[in-house]
């Protein structure tokens, strides 16, 4: 059976970081989806269909990868994807406790749907999405921080 993992997100900017959990997630599923969550009543920073159409240019020369967005609960999207695994990434304990209470939740709603956590890389550690918004907003380069292009 193809193994099946979505990689839920905001993605407010996708990140190095997250582009390596993705990319080292390919070790170990068939098969990734990268989907971006965004919610109508909470404002978002970088528009979810640009991050959207970026991440498949970048992702176009891997056809195990796909991008997706949505606007419902993370376990129906797996569901509808026929994802068993979902794909998250940690950083530090905060992480790591945010995490759990999400993967606690999950299990209640979509018991067969295994969440499997890769650690960072060093380099990656300090990467936020919310520290690249900040940068962009007051104009610094962010080029060194996201693969993907905002001009
Ligand atoms: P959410 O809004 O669901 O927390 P994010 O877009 O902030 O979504 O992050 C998606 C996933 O990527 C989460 O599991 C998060 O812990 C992980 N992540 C965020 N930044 C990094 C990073 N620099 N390195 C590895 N994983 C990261």
């Amino acid at each position: 059976m193809k193994k099946i993992a979505l990689f839920p997100g905001s993605f407010d900017p996708f990140t190095n970081g997250h582009y390596d959990i993705v990319n080292r997630g390919l070790l170990i599923f068939d098969q990734i989806i990268i989907a971006i969550g965004h919610n109508t009543t909470k404002k978002r920073y970088f528009e979810v269909a640009k991050i959207a159409s970026e991440l498949k240019k970048v992702f176009a020369h891997k056809p195990q990868i796909s991008v997706t967005t949505y606007e419902e609960l993370t376990t129906d999207v797996a569901k509808k994807h026929n994802a068993t695994f979902l794909l998250r990434g940690l950083r530090n304990s905060t992480d790591f406790e945010y995490e759990k209470s999400i993967d606690q939740i999950n299990k209640d709603l979509y018991p067969e749907l295994e969440t499997v956590f890769l650690m960072t890389k060093p380099e990656n550690m300090a990467i936020s999405s919310t520290i690249v918004r900040e940068l962009h907003k007051f104009g610094a380069d962010i080029t060194k921080y996201v693969p993907i292009s905002f001009t």
